[in-house]
């Protein structure tokens, strides 16, 4: 949520707001999830956001707005600020530990300088004194002693809590880099993780003279199935079709949900002749399955996919290869669906 939309609801209209976007979310059957009411907030407080625009949008194409489309925009809009204050949470805690440390280890210094200093102050005097005096000196370096003992023990014994603590921290950053970059209804990678391992993958095939091949596959029929059968069926389906999908995603490869109901297969090093043997083989797997409804055990059909396919070419980025594999996939869908089409001539024809 934006810091205005934030503002806004600690303002004297922030019951009005909160009602405003109940009261839209029920006019078009959105579920009054936690999430939903965070997406609708900030839509009805901001329309002319970027998140706006595509809520307007789907509402004109009058699209459901189901959970996965809810997921969907808030890992598009709203994980910056989710992540962002987690990590900030997160580095407060890390920097607490690592000022004790440093005060431990400043206590820690400031009485061994001191012992240093009481070892030389009884040395210049050790000379010429008497048996008394000398004992009385020996006593004071033993407690002294048994002082920097002591504060090395403590030293010792906080170093072990901040270093469990260190790690719990580093566990905790780990786990919600990996939420953050995963999508929560299908466990694939997200659309920003699919992003930055496409840029990557681009880069590093431009850098070596590497292949590097894209896939985009899109469930058929998948708003009719929707409205058929109901959003929960619908959103198994989805991690139904991600399961296989994500079978064939070992990295370096990287299997995502792209968009509602849109999916990406990356293949780093893979050229499209061998990419497409194996999205033939996902959609004749998908396809080959009739799957319950399991409310009532109704057969639902089988599901079928479409997909698109593209290898890179030497210089292109991202963007254009995602077109070239989109417009494969539009091939597919005009061609009658539950096919795969490639964007090369020579990769189509190995098909
Ligand atoms: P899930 O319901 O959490 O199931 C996870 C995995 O448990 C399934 O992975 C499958 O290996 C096993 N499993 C669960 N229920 C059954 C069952 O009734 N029979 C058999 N033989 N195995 C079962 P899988 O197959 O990759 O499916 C992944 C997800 O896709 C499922 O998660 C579910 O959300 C969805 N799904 C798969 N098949 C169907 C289906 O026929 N109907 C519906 N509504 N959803 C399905």
């Amino acid at each position: 949520m934006s810091a205005d939309v934030e503002t806004s609801l600690r303002a004297p209209q922030a019951y009005e707001l909160a009602r405003t976007a109940l009261a839209a979310m029920e006019t078009h059957k959105v579920w009054p999830t936690a999430l939903n009411f965070e997406l609708w907030v900030h839509y009805v407080a901001a329309k002319d956001s970027p998140l706006g625009a595509e809520i307007d949008q789907m509402l004109e194409a009058n699209e459901p707005f189901t959970d996965a489309v809810g997921e969907t925009l808030a890992a598009k809009f709203l994980p910056k600020q989710k992540l962002s204050s987690e990590i900030l949470d997160t580095g407060d805690a890390l920097s607490k530990e690592l000022d004790s440390v440093t005060r431990a280890i400043v206590s820690a210094r400031e009485s061994s300088e001191a012992y240093d200093q009481e070892l030389a102050n009884a040395s210049e005097s050790l000379a010429g004194e008497d048996t008394g005096k000398i004992k009385s000196m020996v006593e004071t370096l033993t407690q002294a002693t048994q002082r920097v003992r002591q504060e090395n023990q403590t030293l010792e014994s906080q170093l072990a809590d901040t270093t469990a603590e260190v790690g719990r921290l580093r566990e905790h950053l780990e786990q919600t880099r990996r939420e953050a970059m995963t999508d929560g209804l299908t466990g694939l990678a997200n659309r920003k993780s699919f992003d930055e391992a496409l840029e990557h993958a681009c880069q590093q095939a431009e850098a070596e003279g590497g292949t590097l091949s894209l896939a985009v596959l899109d469930i058929d029929h998948f708003k009719a199935f929707n409205d058929t059968w109901g959003h929960q069926t619908g959103d198994q389906v989805l991690r139904y079709v991600a399961s296989v999908i994500g079978r064939f995603g070992d990295a370096p490869r990287t299997a995502a949900r792209y968009g509602g109901e849109e999916f990406a297969l990356i293949f780093p090093g893979e050229t499209a002749r061998a990419a497409l043997a194996m999205l033939e083989d996902i959609r004749l797997e998908v396809a080959s399955r009739v799957l319950k409804r399991r409310s009532t055990n109704e057969d639902l059909g089988a599901v079928t996919l479409s997909a698109g396919l593209a290898e890179r070419h030497a210089g292109e980025g991202p963007a254009a290869l995602i077109e070239r594999a989109d417009a494969a996939l539009y091939a597919s869908k005009r061609g009658g669906r539950n096919r795969t089409s490639a964007a090369d001539p020579i990769a189509a024809e190995a098909a």
